[in-house]
């Protein structure tokens, strides 16, 4: 079997097509258009160039971004009176603090300062709470991205066994919690799973949120499941640069899977477009105004 190939690229292009869409009545009806802010501290270039990226899909969708570059040196307390200010802007709909952040600074308090209508992270426990509980909230970007590529390729997935690896609050647990409230039938694995080649067979859909590289072998697939592989790993390659693989051995799984997204391109590009749809879905919510339909 050759997996059809999951096109994340498209789909998240479509996203922030859709979003564009909804902003001239957004600014129609509320007489403004949604506003991000970001916030980076430190130069860690891989966060740099996801900012960079957040902020020019936040322009494309004809939205306004605040872009705040804070020195490695910043302290929490600095930080927190940023994200409290940011709080208390009106023209702030949601904010988004990269991480990870430098070590002097504890990230739990600060995304607990992040006023929950504006967490379009979803990272609030606030949010994780309401994702948990059945409750509408702003549910985290990669694992709505990830939901989202399910249920464009699969439909309904009530009734399916999911296999989700990999226990994050950003990723592992909120993917759970949405193929549950989806009628799936839901195994979380993590790194003291039993056997884990056997559990992740059970998997008409798996999800792979790990963080090691093709751990997962094209052996341990159901045939013709569905793979959603979230992990983004660079490895040595021959010509000096080093590649990008995801947490599952692609070349093995795609003879076996039915359909799988691919590294780059599958999940990736999802993340930013989900977050741009948050932003939109915010502002709508602060302005008092029902949520955009069909995001
Ligand atoms: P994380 O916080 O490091 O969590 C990794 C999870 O994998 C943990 O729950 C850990 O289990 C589990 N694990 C580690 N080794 C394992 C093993 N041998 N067998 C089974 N489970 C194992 O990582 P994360 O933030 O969720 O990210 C996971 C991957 O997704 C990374 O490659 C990251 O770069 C990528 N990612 C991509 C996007 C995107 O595309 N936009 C966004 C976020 C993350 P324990 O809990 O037991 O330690």
């Amino acid at each position: 079997m050759t997996a059809t190939l999951i096109d994340g690229k498209a789909a998240g292009q479509a996203i922030r097509d859709k979003v564009a869409a909804f902003v001239p009545e957004f600014e129609r009806r509320a007489g403004r258009v949604p506003g991000l802010a970001t916030v980076l501290v430190g130069e860690d270039p891989a966060s740099a160039v996801y900012v960079r990226s957040k902020n020019r899909a936040t322009a494309e969708a004809g939205m306004v971004s605040f872009a705040h570059n804070l020195p490695d040196t910043t302290s929490e307390e600095e930080l927190l009176q940023l994200v409290s200010d940011l709080n208390a802007d009106p023209r702030v709909d949601g904010i988004l603090v990269q991480l990870p952040l430098p070590r002097q600074i504890d990230a739990t308090r600060v995304i607990e300062t992040i006023e929950p209508g504006k967490d379009v992270d979803g990272f609030h426990p606030m949010n994780a709470g309401r994702l948990a509980s059945g409750l509408p909230s702003l549910v985290p970007c990669t694992p709505f991205g990830c939901l989202y590529l399910l249920k464009q390729q699969l439909g309904d997935l009530s009734g399916l066994d999911a296999v989700v690896i990999g226990r994050s609050n950003i990723v592992g647990k909120p993917i759970a919690q949405l193929l549950l409230a989806e009628n799936c039938t839901v195994t979380l694995a993590h790194s003291r799973t039993r056997d884990l080649p056997s559990v992740v067979r059970r998997g008409d859909i798996v999800v792979a949120a790990v963080g090691r590289p093709e751990m997962v072998r094209g052996d341990w697939l159901k045939p013709g499941a569905t793979v959603i592989d979230v992990g983004i790993n660079r490895i040595p390659s021959a010509d000096g640069k080093g590649k990008l693989v995801g947490d599952v051995a692609f070349a093995e799984a795609v003879e076996v899977a039915g359909a799988i997204t691919p590294v780059p391109g599958g999940v990736g590009p999802m993340t930013i477009a989900m977050l741009m749809r948050n932003t939109l879905v915010a502002a709508h919510r602060r302005a008092g105004l029902a949520d955009p339909e069909g995001l």
